[in-house]
């Protein structure tokens, strides 16, 4: 990969990595007035109760989904710091330019992906 590409890659991993951080953090500013409130005397009524599955499921969804992918972007940006991005992490062999374009963090090639999807 030459270092045109890389800088290149960088970039759309930066772009989503910053995007990520201000997603996580316009929720958590949102969010804590509101989940103050719920505590309080609007709790019984049904309006609220879907309000409180709904701060679950946006827990559980920064929690797993984008604390892993957060993680993902990081990992890349190592990568590319140590050159080895752009590399699979199972066969270390090139993942293509076509997964990169559409997930510039991945770190794993297409059929070594499609294993461990397979194999869960
Ligand atoms: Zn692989």
């Amino acid at each position: 990969m030459t270092k045109e590409e890389l800088e290149y890659y960088k970039n759309l991993i930066d772009a989503k990595r910053n995007s990520l951080l201000k997603e996580m953090d316009d929720w958590k500013n949102s969010h804590s007035e509101e989940s103050n409130n719920a505590d309080g005397q609007y709790s019984f009524h049904m309006a609220d109760q879907g309000t409180d599955t709904m701060d679950k499921e946006y827990k559980y969804y920064f929690a797993s989904l984008d604390g892993e992918l957060l993680h993902e972007l990081d990992q890349a940006l190592e990568r590319i710091e140590n050159g080895t991005y752009g590399l699979c992490m199972e066969c270390n062999q090139p993942i293509s330019k076509d997964r990169l374009e559409a997930i510039p963090h991945a770190l794993k090639c297409i059929s070594c992906k499609g294993h461990e999807e397979l194999s869960r």
